[in-house]
C-alpha cells in the first residue's frame, strides 16, 4: 500500500501515519525522519543535505526527490509506505509520480485529513512535547494528572518555540499556497479521499482504515497488489 497523507499542520498526519504503518507493517516516512536518517547515514548525500540544513536553507526539490527515491527503494518498503509531509508542492507530486512510474510502481491513494484553519491554530498552540522522549501531547489530553508530565517516561513537557499563533498562521499560509494545490492535483486524477480530521483520533483512524481496506480489496479483485 503506497499512501500519501495530506492535511494542515495539526491535522494529525504524524499520529495517523504511525498507526497505519503499524497496522499494515509498512514504514511511515515523514520528511523529518527522512532528513535525519540521511544525515546520520554517513553517506555523501547526508553531507550535502546537512550543509543546507546547518545554514538554515531549504533542501532543493531535486535533492528531496533523490532522498525519497533512495528511501522507497529500500528493502523495508517492498510492501509499501506512508508518506507524511511529502509531497509539499505540485512539482514534487508530479516528480513522485514520475519516479514511481520508472520503478513500475504507483501511488495507491492520497488522503486529505481535513480540519479548519481555526482548529489547526488551536491544536498547534496547545501542543506540548516531552523533553525526554519526544512524545507529543495536547493540553486537553490526559497527562499525568498530578505532575503534568509525560505519561510514558515522566519527563517534563515544553512548548516548542515554533508552536505559537504567529508561526502557526504563517505555516498555514505556506500550506495553503504551496501544498493545498497538491490536494487538487490528486483529486483531479481521481486518487484523493477526504477524511474528517475534526473527529477524535480513533474515529479518524477508523475512517482511514476503512478506506485502506477498500483499496486492498480492489487490488485483490484486480489480481495484483
Ligand atoms: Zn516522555
Amino acid at each position: 500500500m503506497r499512501l500519501v497523507l495530506l492535511g494542515l499542520p495539526g491535522a494529525g498526519k504524524g499520529t495517523q501515519g504511525e498507526q497505519l504503518a503499524e497496522k499494515y507493517s509498512i514504514p511511515h516516512i515523514s520528511t523529518g525522519s527522512l532528513i535525519r536518517s540521511v544525515i546520520n547515514s554517513g553517506l555523501k548525500l547526508g553531507e550535502i543535505v546537512n550543509a543546507y540544513i546547518s545554514k538554515g536553507n531549504l533542501i532543493p526539490d531535486e535533492l528531496m526527490m533523490e532522498m525519497l527515491r533512495q528511501r522507497v527503494l529500500a528493502d523495508d518498503c517492498r510492501n509499501g509506505w506512508i508518506l507524511d509531509g511529502f509531497p509539499r508542492t505540485v512539482k514534487q507530486a508530479m516528480h513522485l509520480d514520475e519516479t514511481l512510474k520508472q520503478e513500475s510502481s504507483k501511488l495507491d491513494r492520497a488522503f486529505d485529513i481535513r480540519i479548519s484553519p481555526q482548529e489547526a491554530v488551536l491544536r498547534i498552540t496547545k501542543r506540548r512535547v516531552c523533553r525526554n522522549c519526544g512524545q507529543i501531547y495536547s493540553l486537553e489530553q490526559d497527562l499525568d494528572q498530578e505532575s503534568g508530565n509525560c505519561t510514558s517516561c515522566g519527563g517534563p513537557l515544553y512548548q516548542r518555540p515554533d508552536d505559537n499563533v504567529e508561526v502557526a498562521q504563517h505555516r498555514l499560509q505556506v500550506y495553503m499556497e504551496q501544498t493545498h494545490p497538491v490536494v487538487h492535483y490528486y483529486a483531479q486524477s481521481g486518487r484523493l479521499t477526504s477524511i474528517n480530521g475534526e473527529q477524535d483520533i480513533d474515529a479518524v483512524f477508523s475512517d482511514l482504515s476503512d478506506a485502506v481496506a477498500v483499496l486492498l480489496q480492489k487490488s485483490k479483485d484486480g489480481g495484483r497488489a
